[in-house]
This record gives structure tokens, sequence and C-alpha cells, in this order.
């Protein structure tokens, strides 16, 4: 499944004093199978774009369209679209409201008309798909939950409609550094799954390790589009923006300053090990 966005402005409060133009001309496609992060400063953009991706927000000017659909057309079935691409916002665990975990999960599905067994049965698969049990868990209050936990349960929410795209916005952000790993595996899993990822973050260290593409965008507009590899070898002009590279990165570098013979794009803590056991190595042998 394929969405496209092609010339998409977004203006809010259109046509009053306070109008504001989040979205400038954005031309993106995100094509299936993609594990695709989307960095920017704050206010730039990035959850104004994901929102337009299931149609939750119509574009002022331009065109979304899904395997070549456009769904602004008249008689687009939005519903169906929201199925079969689900958001999750930023912290989702903020709109649980049910009395058990169960009833929170299938929600989603029943409105969709599930009912019965088949409802039982997707409710404990998406269960099972974030690592939590229907036997446990079920019958609990979610505000009984860990932090990580309740964001977990609300994201099975969204998996409970069987999605084909998953949009994240901000997924990890709040949690702990554990809950933050365990969720980052969540998401690796699903794409191996076969679903779409596309997710937004502000952790730079997060998106190297995750993103197979990485989009950045700045006040309204997308400026980078490319792997994760080819953004953060252009760190003087993300730091124009506001943005940095992973940590892991940028000790690298410096250490390669320091004369340490190891190279420049390094981006994961796995890489940097490798580029320095190597190194070392290759000392060894020299001397
Ligand atoms: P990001 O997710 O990258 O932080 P947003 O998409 O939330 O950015 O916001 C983009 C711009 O639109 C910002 O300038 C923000 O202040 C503005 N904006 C966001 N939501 C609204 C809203 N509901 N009404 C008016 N302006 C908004
Ligand atoms: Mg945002």
């Amino acid at each position: 499944m394929s969405i496209e966005l092609r010339g998409v402005s977004y203006t809010y409060g259109q046509g009053t004093p306070f109008a504001h133009k989040a979205l400038r001309g954005i031309d993106l496609t995100i094509s299936d199978g993609e594990i695709l992060g989307l960095i920017g400063h704050t206010g730039s953009g990035k959850s104004t774009l994901v929102q337009h991706l299931n149609g939750l927000l119509k574009p002022t000017e331009g065109h979304v369209l899904i395997d070549g659909v456009d769904i602004g057309a008249k008689g687009t079935k939005l519903r169906d679209i929201r199925r079969r691409v689900g958001l999750v916002f930023q912290y989702p665990e903020h709109q649980l409201f049910e009395e058990t975990v169960s009833a929170d999960v299938a929600f989603g599905p029943k409105n969709l008309g599930l009912e019965g067994e088949e409802l039982e049965q997707q409710v404990k698969q998406a269960l099972q798909l974030v690592h939590l049990s229907y036997e446990d868990l079920g019958n609990r209050s979610p505000f009984e939950l860990s932090g990580g936990q309740k964001r977990r349960v609300a994201l099975a929410g969204v998996l409970a409609m069987q999605p084909k795209v998953l949009v994240l916005d901000e997924p990890s952000a709040g949690l702990d550094p554990r809950s933050r790993d365990e969720l980052l595996g969540l998401i690796r899993e699903l794409h191996e799954q076969g679903i779409t990822i596309v997710f937004v973050t502000h952790n730079m260290s997060e998106i190297a390790q995750l993103a197979q593409r990485l989009v950045v965008m700045d006040r309204g507009k997308i400026v980078m589009d490319g792997t994760p590899r080819e953004v953060f070898s252009r760190g003087d002009e993300l730091a124009s923006i506001g943005l940095g590279v992973p940590e892991i990165t940028r000790l690298t570098r410096q250490l390669r300053r320091g004369g340490i013979d190891i190279p420049e794009d390094i981006l994961t803590i796995e890489e940097a090990k490798e580029a320095i056991v190597q190194w070392m190595n290759q000392r060894k042998g020299a001397n």
C-alpha cells in the first residue's frame, strides 16, 4: 500500500485572522514496506503532516493519494482508510478510557462491527503483538499499568484494526530507557511482519537505529530525504535548523579528529564498537 502527498499545503484557521500555514507544498511518497523516520524542530509541521496520512486532516491545497486514489475525492470511505492506516498519537495513553485493557483494545474493531469470538481473537492477537498477556492484564484497569505498558495498550488498540501502515507520532516520548527500548523492538518486529512504518521522533540515536529512510522538515517543508547515513553526513545543515546527529556519531567524529582512524559516518554503538576494535587490532599489527 502506498501513500502519496502531492503539493500538500495546510493552513490552520484558514480564512481567519489567526491563519497559520503549517505545511508548504509537501511532495512525499511512502512505499509499501518502508520504515521511515520523520524529524524536524518543534513546530516544523511533523504532526500536521502525519495527520494527512489517514485523512484526519484534509489538505488546504494539494492531494493525498492512497494506492493512487485521491482520498479527497467524493465517495472515498475515510473509515476504511483510517483502518488501513493506523495513527498512534503522541502520548496515546491519554486516550485510554475504558474500564479494562481488553475493552480499550476492543474499542476500534468493535466500531468496525466486529463482535463475539472474532473480536476477542483480534484483541488477544493485538495484545500479543505488543507483548502483553491477555490472561494477566485483559481484565485489569489500564490505569493501574506502568507508563510503558499503558502505551503498549494504546498501540494494541490501533493494531487491533489490522492496519497495513502504522504511523507513530513520537512513540517513545517520555518513556524510561527500558520501556523505550522495548517499544523500539516492537516497532521493528511489526515492520518485519510486513507493516509499513512511519514514525516521528526527537531522538536521533533512535532514528539511526531504526529507520531506512529519513525525512527532515523545517518550517513546513521537506528539506532532506535520504538514508540516515546520507542525512547525518550533513551535520552543519542539520545544526542550522536546530537538529543534531546521534550522540555516538558526534563522539566518534571527535575521536576521529583526535587522531583515531575510524570512519566518519558511524551511526550506532554497534558500528562504533566494531570500528574501534578494528582500529585497535590494526595498531597491534603495526607494532
Ligand atoms: P511539530 O509536530 O513538528 O512540532 P506541528 O505540526 O504540531 O509541528 O505544528 C506546526 C505548526 O502549526 C506550528 O507552528 C504550530 O504552532 C501550528 N499548529 C499546530 N496545531 C495547530 C492548531 N490546532 N491550530 C493552530 N496552529 C497549530
Ligand atoms: Mg508534533
